[in-house]
């Protein structure tokens, strides 16, 4: 295994497949004799994501060159990429383009870049080209290879590997997890939509599913190791269990089934999931959920325009009415649920009656929080192909419009839980201003209430206290110990 202890910086851009991603690779580095800085780089990425989507900001996540600049530069410098949109991939290319300075002035550094970036051809070429400084490329099918990968480059090679699908998933890898109480846990692998804005099919590759016991296991040996919450990681979690044998007992081990599986881990408090499909979401999933007494009482139910002539075209598979009658069916089985969603200005075509009507669905559907996007071509992509591109300064105006009226709902439906007492599970004393403790909802939304002072002990991560709401804001909820 190891010599002298290596150091490694792992940092994560991107959605929670690649912060989880980046927990499998700091557990690799681990085992290759590295010391993931700190105790787990990626927790401070993964940290700064959670604290950044909190904000409502993109999903883009809050990679940073910020922990690379310290005094004792890292031995090896890893970046977990995204392509999901163009200032992903900027933000990407920046932190890879100040890795050149960082290595001249310490040659021994290896700069290693994962991830979806590299999955990508014009971009991995890119960097194979024009960032001579980068020692390691490889992508998200081959991550289990890391080892002997890294074994190359520290020979002096320089290893440029990516594969361009895998029909199978690797098990049992390590992991250094960015949290004790709470961790993510894939379900899923790849996706087969091919929404036509979307590049995750092509550099995810296809749809797999993990079996159901190999899930049980990660679950029970989390809870094991103190985890109380767990987020099923899929990009269309409705879709789980497609291809898999039928489980010993005959049934079909479909998403529904899974979650009542995953209910019945002693020990577990909470249950999340993401992200759902409104194509892909049955009566007997909403049933699972309802029934579930761990699932927690959040969908985020992706709608991306209210347009039903902008849906099609983006290959969705529903209607704006489909979509509503969904949330109609989920709230009369879960009336306290809270829906957040995913939208889009600016796709191919997209005109202002359009437009209007992706802000009306967003006052009809009652959403408690939207991550809204700018739509970005992605080469490739149908849409990107598209002749009717949409003017950038209309997108920016549409954006600007639509945030407002995101917020607007996101504030009318936490003002609503003043007065109300909430189950809160503590995540710590905030990052901003540790006078307060930070926990979120069952239905995920972020509280903060005074930290105790002594004698009275503050709070664990994961511990589960009674919050009175007393004020609310777009974001925020602010309460004290009930
Ligand atoms: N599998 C998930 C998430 C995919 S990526 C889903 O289907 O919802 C997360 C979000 O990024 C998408 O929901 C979409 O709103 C946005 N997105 C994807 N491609 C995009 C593009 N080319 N430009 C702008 N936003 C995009
Ligand atoms: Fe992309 Fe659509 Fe698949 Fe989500 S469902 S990852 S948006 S192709």
């Amino acid at each position: 295994m190891q010599g002298k202890c290596k150091r490694a910086r792992v940092v994560a851009f991107g959605c929670q497949m690649s912060e989880r991603d980046s927990e499998t690779i700091a557990g690799l580095l681990s085992a290759c004799g590295y010391d993931v800085l700190p105790h787990g780089a990626a927790a401070a990425a993964a940290a700064a994501t959670t604290a950044i989507a909190a904000e409502g900001d993109t999903a883009d996540g809050g990679g940073t060159a910020a922990p690379v600049a310290d005094s004792a530069p890292p031995d090896m410098v890893l970046f977990v990429t995204c392509c999901v949109r163009g200032n992903a991939e900027n933000r990407a290319i920046g932190n890879l383009g100040d890795m050149k300075r960082l290595k001249e002035r310490n040659p021994g550094m290896i700069v290693a870049v994962a991830g979806c970036m590299a999955q990508e051809e014009g971009m991995r070429r890119l960097i194979v080209d024009k960032m001579p400084w980068v020692d390691l490329v490889f992508g998200t099918h081959n991550i289990q290879n890391l080892p002997a990968m890294l074994a190359r480059v520290e020979a002096g090679e320089r290893v440029i590997e990516v594969l361009d699908d895998s029909d199978s998933i690797a098990e049992h890898l390590p992991a250094i997890r960015a949290y004790r109480h709470k961790a993510f846990v894939n379900i899923t692998f790849g996706c087969d939509n091919f929404c036509t804005y979307c590049i995750v099919p092509y550099v995810r590759g296809r749809e797999r599913s993990r079996t159901e016991a190999d899930i049980l296991k990660e679950v029970s040996d989390l809870v094991d190791a103190g985890c109380r919450e767990v987020t099923l990681l899929g990009q269309n979690v409705n879709a789980y269990g497609k291809g898999l044998p039928p489980l010993p007992d005959g049934s079909v081990p479909g998403f529904a089934h899974l979650l009542r599986a995953v209910n019945g881990v002693e020990g577990l408090r909470r249950i999340r999931f993401t992200t759902s499909h409104p194509r892909d979401f049955t009566p007997d999933m909403i049933r699972a959920c309802a029934e579930s007494e761990r699932v927690c009482r959040h969908l985020h139910l992706p709608l991306q325009a209210g347009s039903d002539r902008v849906l099609a075209r983006m290959h969705r598979g529903y209607t704006l009415k489909r979509y509503l009658e969904l949330l109609d069916e989920v709230r009369s089985a879960m009336p306290d649920v809270a829906i957040t969603t995913d939208l889009m200005v600016g796709f191919p075509g997209e005109t202002e009656e359009d437009f209007l009507e992706t802000l009306r669905a967003v006052a009809e559907a009652r959403f408690d929080a939207a991550f809204t996007f700018v739509y970005s071509p992605r080469e490739g992509t149908v849409a990107a192909g598209m002749p009717d591109q949409v003017d950038e300064a209309v997108k920016g105006d549409r954006i600007r419009r639509l945030i407002e009226a995101v917020n607007e709902s996101a504030a009318a439906s936490n003002a609503a839980l003043v007065g109300s007492v909430q189950e809160v599970m503590v995540e710590g004393p905030s990052e901003r201003d540790s006078s307060v403790m930070a926990g979120r909802t069952r239905t995920n939304k972020m509280v903060h209430w005074p930290t105790p002072q002594p004698p009275r002990a503050v709070p664990a991560p994961g511990d589960i206290l009674n919050i009175r709401i007393e004020q609310a804001s777009v974001y925020t909820l602010r309460g004290v110990e009930a």
